[in-house]
């Protein structure tokens, strides 16, 4: 049953939708006053590359470890991740640290292995209208976070997320991680509008990835700052032990040391709407 708003109808323009947290966990929501940071690197590259990265997570009050195992590459030469054994990594690292887990599943097939390791799916861009994928997500009793295509507009991500919560699974959060524009300067265009609009429309909490949106480390924090003020419920962000030697996505990635400040940073944006951020 279609339970979303049509975006293009005027009558339902005016009447926004509360946000419904989506527990993680007993005691841990997303979508609520507690703004969530979602942070690691990019690919999962070894055993020691991820303990660092969640032993700086945790240390800044952080509650989501990210790292892909699975790994969408645009080229089939590039790294296409460490596959089970980044999985029993994270949760080894997580666990040791008291972390949650997000990370990938990329194929259909990978779904059930995910889902034993991680604690949020998380459904890619470029699968973002695979809908066989979305169905299998659907069946599972773990959240699931989608997305955005990057080539997609605010009404194919919501439907999208219909094609999970017509299998049962309403756990969905929706993640804003920019879209593809005629610009080039940045790797793709956060659509701050998007989130804005997708918080009216949608009960599904909705994060920010400002490390796919903008391409380069050194927009990360300003893009970060502006996906808050546009009222997003988290941010998946990309830190690295080491950026200038990551497998994947290095230009983008912020060193671990970073982490407190960024976490500063963004505090203070959460303060202005009566949030905190961790
Ligand atoms: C990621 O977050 O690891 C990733 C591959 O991002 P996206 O699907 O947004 O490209
Ligand atoms: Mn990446």
């Amino acid at each position: 049953m279609n339970t979303l708003p049509d975006l293009q109808t005027s009558k339902t323009m005016n009447t926004a939708v509360t946000t419904k947290p989506v527990p993680i966990t007993s005691n841990f929501a997303i979508g609520s006053s507690e703004v969530v940071l979602m942070a690691g690197p990019c690919s999962v590259e070894s055993y020691a590359q991820t303990r660092a990265a969640a032993e700086a997570v945790a240390r800044v009050g952080g509650r989501v470890l990210r790292g892909g195992a699975f790994k969408p590459r645009t080229s089939p030469d590039s790294f296409q991740g460490l596959g089970q054994e980044g999985l029993e990594i994270l949760r080894d690292v997580a666990d040791e640290f008291g972390l949650l887990v997000i990370t990938e599943a990329l194929a259909v097939e990978h779904v059930p292995l995910v889902a034993r390791y991680a604690d949020i799916i998380q459904l890619g861009s470029r699968n973002m209208q695979h809908y066989p994928l979305l169905w299998a997500a659907g069946e599972l009793d773990k959240p699931v976070l989608l997305k955005r295509g990057f080539m997609s507009t605010i009404d194919e991500w919501l439907k999208a997320a219909e094609h999970i919560s017509s299998r049962g699974n309403t756990n969905i959060i929706l993640c804003e991680r920019g879209i593809r524009t005629f610009e080039t300067a940045t790797r793709n265009t956060l659509d701050t509008n998007g989130i804005a609009l997708v918080k009216q429309r949608s009960p599904y909490p909705v994060i920010a990835d400002p490390s796919h949106a903008t391409g380069r480390a050194d927009l990360v924090l300003p893009a970060a700052r502006a996906a808050l003020a546009a009222g997003a419920d988290g941010l998946l962000v990309e830190f690295h032990p080491d950026p200038d030697n990551a497998l994947s996505d290095g230009q983008q990635s912020l060193p671990l040391s970073k982490l407190p400040h960024f976490v500063a940073e963004m505090g203070k944006i959460t303060a202005v709407f009566n949030r905190t951020f961790t």
